[in-house]
């Protein structure tokens, strides 16, 4: 178990002060001229060797990001944008961090956009977030009165502006280029990539968007040194995470851990357990609604990283949501309701995720009142199938593989679904309710 001396958010539940005194008390904003002397590449080479991969979901490797920049300015401006645009179903540790801890954010975004010669970074919120909005704006505030922002920002020498956008409730918004677009004033519909952000972002210049945790944990890195936070979790996987764990276990909570601490290990020492007990344990998704979920006798000992769960599990970390389903769930019943979630969030621009979305929530509809065929369960797998890969942003991919994660780990549940139904033994408007 992580020991609280390495735990990078020492205010996430927010029981102390969270102002700038606060965070200052708790050794934020120590001497952070120094880090940003360190200089540009020196900055991006510490954060390669500490290992961070994006705490967005992808798991992109930060410090290589961060590379993509331009070195040298062609004389448009780079921009740094934060993704706080927090949707995943069950993902809500950002949530956290700006609720209670936002100076790790603004510190870490003046850090990045140093790195990356952005003197203007934009923090996109999820427009739900209305606690959160007004704690990160008073302290940016607190920051700009305090000489942090604005020019020579915290006596660097180094203008940096850093603007608070709100979303308007679009799940799609979450999605780099159509947060940009979105930032842009235009409708969040996602853009083909390449070209990536770095080449043509925002305003069609070189732009970085990272993840809200990602940006956190900058300036502790830096000051604990890149080894210390390689040192956690196994090779490819490093640091310490945030895990959000909601679901049937005993006490649901947000917690920072070492990554690749076991699955048995984080729900028994934050969480009380499984409702019930282990035996009472039926599936869990471990990142977040976009990945496959997983029978629970195959998660017990799970390492929970990126490595393992995708290479191990056919299933993946992404924003390391942890959702636990204990036997009183009818996971038929709970992937369906991911499917109309898709339907309802695909912004419709290209036809396999426009169409493929409907027709997915259409037969999984049927599926749940037990009124499908069996032969459908197959056809369901290969519409699945058409939609994986072949979209331009990766929302058709998050609607194909929860049902290609029920199908595979469930099948026998459909199948008894169908029988049950068809035998009258439930009835359509109850197997529906
Ligand atoms: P992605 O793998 O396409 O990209 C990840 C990041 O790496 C992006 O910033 C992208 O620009 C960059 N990148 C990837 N390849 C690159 C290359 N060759 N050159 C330059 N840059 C490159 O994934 P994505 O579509 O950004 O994210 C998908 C993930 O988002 C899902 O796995 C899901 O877990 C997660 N997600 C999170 C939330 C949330 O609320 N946090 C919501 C929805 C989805
Ligand atoms: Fe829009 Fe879906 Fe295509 Fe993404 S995959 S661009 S959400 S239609």
């Amino acid at each position: 178990m992580l020991k609280d001396q390495d735990r990078i958010f020492t205010n996430i539940y927010g029981m102390q002060d969270r102002s700038l005194k606060g965070a200052m008390k708790r050794g934020h904003w120590d001497k952070t001229a120094d880090l940003i002397a360190l200089g540009r590449d020196e900055i991006i080479e510490r954060m390669k060797a500490s290992g961070l991969r994006g705490r967005g979901g992808a798991g992109f490797p930060t410090g290589l990001k961060w590379s993509f920049m331009p070195k040298q300015s062609d004389g448009r401006p780079a921009y740094l944008v934060i993704n706080a645009d927090e949707s995943e179903p069950g993902t809500c540790k950002d949530r956290e961090i700006m609720r209670h801890d936002p100076h790790t954010l603004i510190e870490g975004a003046l850090i990045a956009s140093f790195a990356m010669n952005a003197n203007t970074c934009y923090i996109y919120i999820r427009g739900e977030y209305i606690r959160e909005r007004e704690a990160l704006q008073a302290a940016i505030d607190e920051c700009y009165d305090a000489g942090l922002l604005g020019k020579n920002a915290a006596k660097s020498g180094f203008d940096f502006d850093l603007y608070l956008h709100h979303g308007a409730g679009a799940y799609i918004c979450g999605e780099e280029t159509a947060l940009i677009e979105s930032l842009e004033g235009k409708k969040g519909m996602p853009r083909m990539k390449p070209p990536f952000p770095a080449m043509a972002g925002l305003y069609g210049c070189p732009t970085t968007v990272n993840n809200v945790e990602s940006i956190a944990v900058v300036p502790t890195i830096l000051r604990r040194g890149p080894e210390w936070f390689a040192g956690f979790g196994r090779p490819n996987n490093a640091g310490t995470k945030l895990f959000a764990i909601s679901g049937h276990v005993n006490n649901p909570c947000v917690v920072e851990e070492a990554m690749s601490i076991s699955f048995e290990e984080l729900i028994e020492k934050h969480c009380g357990g499984i409702r019930g007990g282990w035996d009472n344990l039926l599936a869990v998704i471990p990142g977040g609604s976009s990945v496959p979920c997983v029978r629970g006798e195959k998660m017990r000992d799970a390492v929970m990283d990126f490595d393992y769960l995708r290479g191990e599990l056919g299933s993946g970390l992404g924003t390391a949501a942890v959702i636990v389903m204990d036997k009183q769930t009818d996971i038929v019943k709970a992937i369906w309701r991911l499917s109309k979630f898709y339907k309802h969030e695909s912004c419709g621009q290209c036809t396999p995720c426009r169409e493929g979305t409907g027709w997915m929530m259409r037969v999984m509809d049927r599926l749940v009142r037990g009124e499908a065929e069996l032969e459908e369960i197959d056809m369901l797998f290969q519409v699945t199938k058409q939609v994986e890969g072949h979209t331009i942003c990766a929302l058709g991919d998050a609607a194909a593989w929860p049902i290609q994660g029920l199908i595979r780990n469930f099948r026998e549940e459909i199948e008894d679904r169908i029988k049950a139904q068809k035998a009258g033994k439930i009835s359509a408007a109850v197997a529906a309710e």
